[in-house]
């Protein structure tokens, strides 16, 4: 097993800031950048390799030719793994699912997750809704009867919040996620805070896609507080956070061909090499046991086989 260090792509927000510089993230001075795509094979934002001999090379050209070294995967690189760091409101959307997304868009439908990194006291984030039928859902937006239509919830540094396709949400100020999802950058808006363009335009809705989209009744809530060790399993990803304060092995225990890993906070090494908050590998070649030392805590994430 190799782990391989990568580098990420930044993308420039009307609600993104600096914070991502206090994650010891390098990015480019005076921009408003939001996210950083940390393990992206994604044409909107790739991630490059920045160690061993695909050093410079995209995750995806190394995966697209070298499906060797990720156990003969087959289909595209299925996840994508941002932080996201919000100065400002994001925009309350809601992404498609495998099939509708493949239809109008050929790309996939975009399940995602967040795990709090950090968020101010009292925060909420948007997420669900509380139309019983289309119809009300419908006429909801049309009346901008916001209040009415979305939830909200009490979030706190470390909860975790599955955001399956079809739910809607919304990230709010101050808030820093990790957020895994599978590989898309299909997001249909609804509600922009009646917020204008640089240019001065209105900002796009997507208002018939997110009706279309939207699960009515809403789906179930699935949130884990205080998520630690096996936080979730899915088709779409499964992830595991490895606390080295409290266990310093994790072993696998579902058939998988490669891990992703993300140093979420602190420092300390993984399988003996030197990792800090903010930096992102993948591994390649099979996978083995993960032993960290120090005090930082690894987010590992992986599509079962
Ligand atoms: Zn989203």
């Amino acid at each position: 097993m190799e782990i391989i260090k990568l580098k990420p792509a930044y993308s420039e927000k009307l609600w993104g800031g600096s914070k991502l510089k206090e994650l010891g993230f390098d990015i480019p001075n005076g921009k408003k950048i939001g996210e950083a795509w940390t393990i992206s094979a994604h044409e909107n934002g790739m991630s490059y390799l920045s160690e061993g001999k695909f050093a410079g090379l995209s995750l995806k050209e190394v995966f697209d030719n070298h499906r060797e070294s990720f156990g003969n995967y087959t289909g595209m690189y299925p996840m994508l793994t941002k932080i996201i760091t919000a100065n400002d409101y994001l925009s309350v959307q809601v992404h498609p699912d495998d099939e509708y997304a493949l239809k109008k868009h050929n790309e996939l439908g975009k399940p995602e997750s967040w795990y709090i990194l950090d968020c101010p006291e009292n925060a909420q984030l948007i997420y669900g809704h509380n139309a019983k039928s289309k119809d009300e859902l419908s006429t909801m937006i049309e009346n901008g009867q916001w209040d009415k239509l979305l939830k909200n919830v009490d979030i706190k540094k470390g909860d975790f919040l599955f955001v399956d396709a079809g739910k809607i949400h919304a990230i709010t100020p101050g808030v820093t996620v990790i957020e895994l999802q599978r590989s898309s950058d299909v997001t249909y808006r609804l509600y922009d805070y009646d917020r204008l363009e640089a240019d001065g335009k209105p900002r796009r809705l997507d208002l018939e896609d997110s009706i279309n989209c939207t699960t009515v009744p809403d789906s179930d809530d699935v949130i884990v507080r205080n998520a630690n060790k096996e936080v979730f399993n899915s088709d779409f990803f499964s992830i595991y956070i490895l606390d080295a304060t409290i266990e310093n092995t994790f072993k696998i225990s579902e058939s998988a061909s490669w891990l992703q890993l993300s140093v979420v906070d602190g420092s300390g090494t993984i399988n003996g090499i030197d990792f800090k908050t903010g930096e992102s590998a993948i591994t390649m070649n099979g996978i083995e046991d993960i032993k960290v030392t120090g005090n930082l805590k690894v987010y590992i994430s992986w599509i079962r086989k």
